[in-house]
Formats: C-alpha cells, sequence, structure tokens
C-alpha cells in the first residue's frame, strides 16, 4: 500500500493562505502546502500577486500532474495514493470543506467499511466492474489505515464498521493523508470547464485559475444531497467527453406513499420493527421505520434501490416466525382470544391492531376459534407478504445515493481510465456502481480511489 501509514503531518506545513485580494479569495484557500516553509512563501505570494497583474496571471497558471476533481471520499484517497508515488497533485473541492458527505454519514460517526464487502453487494449495469478494485484494495486495507491514525472503531452489526467518535476522525485522516505527500487542497473552487490542450494534457479552468494536468480524476459525487455539494457535473464532463452515461436515479431513500395508504400507516409513524423487505427477487432483512410521508428504515432503503416506479414492495412482518403453526398453536391455547391481541404477543400492538384494521387486507378482529385452517392460512399469507405501493421516493434531497451514472463499459475495471479518453479517470459514486447500505458505498470510493491513484 503506498499510503504513508500513521505519518502525521507537520503542522508547520499547513499554508492557511490568507484572502489578500477578493477576486483571489477562491483560489487562495490553500489549506495544505505543497512544500515545508510554503506557509511563509503562499501569502508573500498572495501580497505580490495583489500588486502585479503580470505575477497574477502567472499564478493562475499551474501546472501539475494530476488534478483531482471533488474533494470526497474518493478524491481525497486517489490523490493521496497518487502523490504518494510522486505525483504532484490538486484537488479541486467545489465546497467550503472537504468530505461533507463523510461527516453526515453514519449518524456523524461514518459507517466506514463493511468487512463482508463483496461484488454482490453492489448494483451496476455490469456486475463485473467493481470486482477488480474491490480485490486490491479491501475492508482490511481501509481498516489498517483507520488503525495506523489511531481511530477508535466498533463493528455495529453484520460487518458495519463506525468511528467511535465522530465522523470527522476520517475526513481528518483522509486529509492528514493528503498532507503527508504533500498533495495540494484547494476548497471553493468551482469548477467551470475541462478541455484537451493540444499536446494532449487537460485545462481546467475555474474563474479566473487555470490548471494543466497530464491526468485528471472525476471525483465529483453523484446527485443525492445537493445541500452537501451533491451534482451531476461529473456525468457532464462524461458525456462533453462522449463518454455513455446510464439515467441516474436516487438510491438508499425512504419512500413516500399515497394518502389512502397513509392513513393506515401515519398513526404508526416513528414505530420501528425488523421485517423482511422484498422488492422484486431482492430481500433484506433490517428495520423498517414508519415515517409522516410513508416508509423508512434501513430495509426500505436498501430496496428502494431496487424500485421502480408502479413497482410493490412486500413486508414480511414476523421473517422469523412460521406464521401458520403458530397462529394454530395460538388458536389452541387462546381460543377466545381477538386476532390483534395474539399478534401483538409478537408486534407492537400499535402494528398489531393497525394491520387488523387495514384495507385491503381486512384481517379484522375475529376471536382464535372463529379462525380454521384455511382463514389462518390466509392470514399467515397476508402477514408474511404484506404488499406496499409506494407513490415515489423523497429523492436526491434524502438520498444517500445516486443510481446510475457513468456507463462502465466506458471505463477500464483495473485502473478506472476511460477508454476512449487518456489522461481522464472517474473514481466513487459518479460511476454506475452503487452499493448496498452499510459501509459498501465508501468501500467503493475507497477502492476505485485507490485503483486510479496507482496509475495516474
Ligand atoms: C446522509 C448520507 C449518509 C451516508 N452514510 C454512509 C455510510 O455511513 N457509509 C457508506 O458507505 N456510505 C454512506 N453514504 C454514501 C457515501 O457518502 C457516498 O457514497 C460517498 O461519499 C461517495 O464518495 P465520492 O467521493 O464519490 O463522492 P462525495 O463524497 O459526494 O464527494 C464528491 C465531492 O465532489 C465535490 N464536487 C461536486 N461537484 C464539483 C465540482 N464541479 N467541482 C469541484 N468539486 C465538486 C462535492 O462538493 C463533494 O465534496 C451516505 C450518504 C449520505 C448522503
Amino acid at each position: 500500500m503506498s499510503l504513508v501509514i500513521g505519518r502525521r503531518p507537520d503542522m508547520s506545513r499547513l499554508a492557511w493562505a490568507g484572502s489578500a485580494h477578493r477576486f483571489l479569495e477562491n483560489i487562495s484557500f490553500i489549506k495544505y502546502a505543497a512544500k515545508p516553509g510554503m506557509r511563509r512563501r503562499a501569502a508573500c505570494d498572495n501580497s505580490r500577486m495583489n500588486r502585479s497583474s503580470d505575477a497574477v496571471s502567472e499564478a493562475m497558471n499551474h501546472d501539475t500532474d494530476v488534478v483531482v476533481l471533488g474533494g470526497g471520499a474518493a478524491g481525497l484517497m486517489c490523490a493521496a495514493v497518487a502523490a504518494g508515488r510522486g505525483r504532484r497533485v490538486v484537488v479541486l473541492e467545489k465546497t467550503r470543506r472537504c468530505g461533507k458527505k463523510i461527516l453526515m454519514s453514519g449518524g456523524g460517526r461514518c459507517n466506514f467499511t463493511n468487512l463482508y464487502s463483496e461484488p454482490a453487494n453492489f448494483l451496476s449495469a455490469n456486475p463485473h466492474y467493481c470486482k477488480s478494485a474491490l480485490a486490491r484494495y479491501t475492508p482490511a486495507d481501509f481498516l489498517g489505515l483507520v488503525e495506523a491514525h489511531g481511530v477508535a472503531w466498533h463493528e455495529k452489526e453484520r460487518g458495519q464498521l463506525f468511528c467511535d467518535h465522530s465522523a470527522k476522525a476520517i475526513v481528518r485522516l483522509l486529509l492528514d493523508e493528503c498532507a503527508a505527500v504533500d498533495v495540494t487542497v484547494r476548497t471553493e473552487i468551482a469548477v467551470e470547464t475541462i478541455s484537451r490542450l493540444d499536446d494532449g494534457r487537460f485545462a481546467i479552468v475555474a474563474g479566473n485559475a487555470r490548471w494543466q494536468a497530464a491526468s485528471v480524476v472525476v471525483a465529483t459525487g453523484g446527485l443525492s444531497i445537493p445541500r452537501m455539494g451533491g451534482s451531476g457535473f461529473g456525468m457532464e464532463i462524461a458525456e462533453r467527453f462522449g463518454l455513455p452515461v446510464r439515467p441516474p436515479r436516487a438510491g438508499l431513500v425512504p419512500f413516500t406513499l399515497d394518502a389512502g395508504a397513509l392513513q393506515g400507516t401515519a398513526p404508526l409513524s416513528g414505530l420501528s420493527i425488523d421485517v423482511e423487505a422484498s422488492c422484486g427477487r431482492s430481500s433484506f432483512d433490517a428495520g423498517l421505520l414508519f415515517t409522516h410521508r410513508g416508509l423508512s428504515g434501513p430495509a426500505m432503503l436498501q430496496v428502494s434501490s431496487y424500485w421502480s416506479p408502479g413497482a410493490s414492495v412486500t413486508i414480511d412482518w414476523l421473517p422469523t416466525t412460521d406464521i401458520e403453526a403458530w397462529l394454530a398453536e395460538r388458536a389452541a391455547a387462546r381460543p377466545q382470544a381477538r386476532l390483534p391481541g395474539v399478534l401483538a404477543e409478537r408486534l407492537p400492538k400499535r402494528l398489531a391492531v393497525q394491520l387488523c384494521q387495514t384495507a385491503p387486507e381486512d384481517l379484522g378482529e375475529p376471536r382464535m376459534r372463529q379462525l380454521d385452517a384455511a382463514a389462518r392460512a390466509r392470514i399467515a399469507e397476508r402477514l408474511g407478504c404484506w404488499r406496499y405501493e409506494p407513490n415515489g421516493t423523497e429523492g436526491y434531497k434524502t438520498a444517500e445515493v445516486m443510481l446510475g451514472g457513468v456507463d462502465t463499459r466506458a471505463l477500464d475495471s483495473a485502473t478506472m481510465a476511460a477508454r476512449d479518453v487518456p489522461g481522464l479517470y472517474f473514481v466513487g459514486e459518479v460511476v454506475d456502481v452503487t452499493g448496498h447500505l452499510g459501509g459498501h458505498n465508501f468501500q467503493w470510493a475507497w477502492a476505485s480511489g485507490w485503483a486510479a491513484g496507482q496509475v495516474v
């Protein structure tokens, strides 16, 4: 692994270059300088730029080896790996700080990987594409990095690894890795154009600044959570260079229900329960959460990635119970009891009552002795295959990921390079590879960023 594991950055090398000129503010916000002692020189350079327009234009033109667009999970990983190989790397991030989605992930504790991450945990038009990168940079590799940086972590469930304290530790880790190998990270840089120069390099323009580089890595993520930097810019770049893009849609996102269905579910808002949720042939055992708008919780987020408008979602309310046999046993033991009361033995009471009252299932409130074997079989069938027909999802506003993106047919799975555009790379969520909930998306960001970082 070429990352400088565990090396703490020399704090004296961090260059918080002042904003000497309003017009320069955006591009002078250099958080990590390239060379020891750069802090003083960078500040000096800025004041000189104030006085001389020649110096300004000279300073606005930057030659480097690699420009990484996007200072998120995949971009920072790629930058650190590439700079660790001796490449001069600049990261351009459009928001005020890097890694905003990392900071908000995992409820603020970042589910940074999953011990059991494997290709089956990813959706893509080409399920084979992710295999090479995932095999070469594994959850154990990232965990090694986490431990080398002294970040305390724990396994929550099913291989999901979280920080003990704060997701800030993961952003710090990535920025420290970048700083240790002299990556230049610039924030509040909104890249406007990327073009090909006659010499085969790329020109990247943002305002009055311009970078020339042999390699450009597009790590701008997807459309989810626009206020956290989500954008379609990476797909626009792909299209501009003639690469195909698969239609994007929101994934890992809560469902909304129409007014009729909400009558049955809204009274349960806030209630959560472990279920088996299915959409098509995909099923997930996890929690379901009723919301005032519809259905959420891990189980619903997982199936949302497989859902398309018009499809229904089915719920097994008692996934670990042989419901028919259990109802027969309860009918014998409590013949006078009514169905909702019996269901409340294994389900939250509010839910048990609601299920019995909700059309179209109409289980009703019969006494157990009134249910013959056929009636019990019908009820068991309903409880094991309860159907909802979402009228939509909450969309990119709350979606954890974007499905679709740059079509992997146009990319090399070993390097993440665009096959027909030498020097152009796509990593992370912008690519048509989307993970299940549970740390898989970050694992893809690390692995794809690492793969590109080896070759740019
Ligand atoms: C609420 C939430 C919680 C999540 N929790 C988890 C979790 O616990 N575990 C997990 O595995 N995944 C989680 N995810 C998914 C995970 O955050 C993403 O899959 C991952 O961040 C993708 O990494 P990326 O580097 O490709 O994109 P991003 O992390 O989105 O980074 C892209 C960066 O590019 C920048 N950018 C965009 N356009 C431009 C431009 N034109 N110029 C310059 N910069 C630009 C953005 O500002 C952003 O900083 C969560 C997502 C959300 C929204």
